[in-house]
């Protein structure tokens, strides 16, 4: 997260970010006024959400005493959430996982912000790092969070303990939980057909028993490698293969990580990204990821375990895993009546790797559309429905994702550019720009005073970065 806002002044006041810069999506005019109270997503700071006037939907009404049935994909973040604004808003939610302890490969990482605008219980915050540590190519290390105020924190979960605590919840408010591999889906027949979503049913079997299930419309939140995607053509995306370790280490050594995570720069690591230690529970998440360098992966894990050096000596790794992150949004995320969300869209933001916030807020932005345009689960939906989601999604946060786009190609491109980069986080408005943009995800407007000087500083880090880059060439080191 940490390059997370040196962006905020570039991008200023919401006005101004509005004019300047399109949305991923065509917005659309939704249908005329008024009626239905649903919680907003809209609301982004602060626990509750706030009621929200919803319009009324011209689609077709549903036969009396039928509601419409959507089938949720993927019970990650994405679609734990959308099952729960689904069936909260009345309409008939089949949530289908795969594995009911699945543990996905993730840092674990949330914003602030999360807790509050989900809810989330504290018990299921491992850790509350207050101290993010930069450590730059040459091992000059900042401390990032000296701003930060006293209730404020970086939450660190496991997500086999979040992601079944949001499955719970979407089944406890009437979501119909099912334990089944999502294999493919065959589109309505003709006018006043539905859905044929095909899957095996597990639940407790070892092996799968064929079930069909007709539905009115599909959530796929089946994360990186989607099937639901490939089902509607939405097209592919680039994307970066993250590898991680999670390690037992000494428990005096567990002390340093306490409110304590790391993150490692340097083409050592990565060429391309960060490598990092997040603190969990009783151990350390110890990982790095790349999308230029795929097939090196293995000996960039060793050098950032190298890196971390005698912070993790005597470590017990107990798990080893690997898995895929989108690099940009799928070329179409809604047809007909299916939509994308989280990894399956390709919301992970580039630089800093966060996916699980938007992966919620997508799922629950998604389920929100739906429950409106269909008020209530009493009428079908549309495509437009579906749409209103995305125009809304890439409104909220279009920005945000163009910002770290730029700021990795600035900033992670060389070993002097990313010393630069450990060298601007020591400053303390960058600091305060950075954990504010990241701890509640909205684009921060700066002061301009501070803004010139960070945009001069920058630029004299850049320009050292680069003499230092081009000294460095000619006796070839970084080349
Ligand atoms: C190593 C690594 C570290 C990361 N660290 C962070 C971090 O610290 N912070 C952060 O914000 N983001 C991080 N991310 C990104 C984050 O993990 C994802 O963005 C997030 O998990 C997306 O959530 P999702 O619900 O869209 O998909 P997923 O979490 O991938 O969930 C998809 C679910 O669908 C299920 N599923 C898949 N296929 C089927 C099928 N055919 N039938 C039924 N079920 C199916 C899966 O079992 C899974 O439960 C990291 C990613 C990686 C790989």
């Amino acid at each position: 997260m940490a390059a997370a806002a040196l962006s905020s002044a570039a991008t200023a006041t919401p006005a101004r970010r509005h004019a300047a810069l399109p949305s991923f999506a065509g917005l659309r005019r939704a249908p005329n006024a008024e009626s239905l109270q649903l919680p907003s997503s809209t609301g982004r700071r602060g626990r509750g959400r706030a009621a929200l006037t919803v319009r009324a939907s011209n689609n077709p009404k549903l036969p009396a005493g039928r509601r419409l049935r959507v089938a949720v994909i993927g019970g990650g973040p994405a679609g734990g959430c959308a099952a729960e604004t689904l069936a909260k808003g009345g309409v008939e939610t089949v949530l289908i996982e795969r594995k009911m302890d699945n543990c996905k490969p993730c840092g674990g990482a949330i914003p602030l912000c999360m807790v509050g605008e989900f809810d989330l219980p504290q018990d299921i915050i491992d850790r509350r790092v207050r101290k993010m540590k930069m450590i730059s190519p040459s091992n000059v290390s900042v401390d990032i969070g000296r701003t930060l105020k006293p209730d404020e924190y970086i939450g660190m979960l496991r997500r086999e303990v979040l992601d079944s605590y949001l499955r719970e919840r979407a089944e406890k408010s009437g979501a119909t939980l099912v334990n089944g591999l999502f294999l493919r889906m065959d589109k309505p027949a003709g006018p006043g057909e539905r859905y044929r979503v095909h899957y095996n049913k597990y639940d407790g079997r070892a092996v799968g028993e064929p079930v069909t299930l007709e539905v009115d419309a599909v959530i796929g939140a089946d994360g990186a490698n989607s099937r639901v995607a490939k089902s509607i053509g939405a097209g592919n995306y680039e994307f970066a293969i993250a590898f991680q370790e999670r390690m037992r280490i000494p428990a005096e050594k567990m002390e340093y990580y306490e409110e304590r995570a790391e993150m490692y720069v340097g083409l050592d690591v990565s060429p391309d990204f960060y490598a990092w230690v997040f603190p969990k529970s009783d151990h350390v998440a110890v990982g790095t990821g790349t999308v230029t360098h795929k097939g090196d992966i293995k000996l960039l894990q060793e050098a950032t375990r190298n890196r971390a050096g005698d912070k993790i000596d005597g470590a017990v790794t107990f798990r080893v895993e690997a898995h895929p992150i989108p690099e940009h949004p799928r070329p179409r995320r809604a047809v007909d009546q299916v939509a994308l969300v989280g990894d399956a869209a390709g919301y992970v933001t580039k630089c800093s790797g966060e996916g699980i916030y938007f992966a919620a807020k997508s799922g629950r932005m998604c389920a929100e559309e739906i429950v409106r345009g269909s008020e209530n689960g009493t009428r079908t939906i549309t495509e437009a429905d579906l749409r209103r989601y995305l125009a809304k999604f890439d409104k909220l946060y279009w920005p945000t994702y163009k910002v770290l786009d730029v700021l990795q190609k600035v900033f992670y491109r060389s070993n002097p550019a990313k010393e630069a980069f450990v060298e601007m986080c020591a400053d303390e408005y960058v600091q305060k720009m950075t954990f504010d943009s990241y701890l509640y995800k909205r684009v921060v407007p700066g002061t301009p005073l501070e803004d010139l000087k960070l945009a001069v500083k920058t630029i004299g880090c850049l320009v050292r970065a680069n003499a230092l880059r081009n000294e460095m060439n000619k006796i070839g080191i970084y080349s």
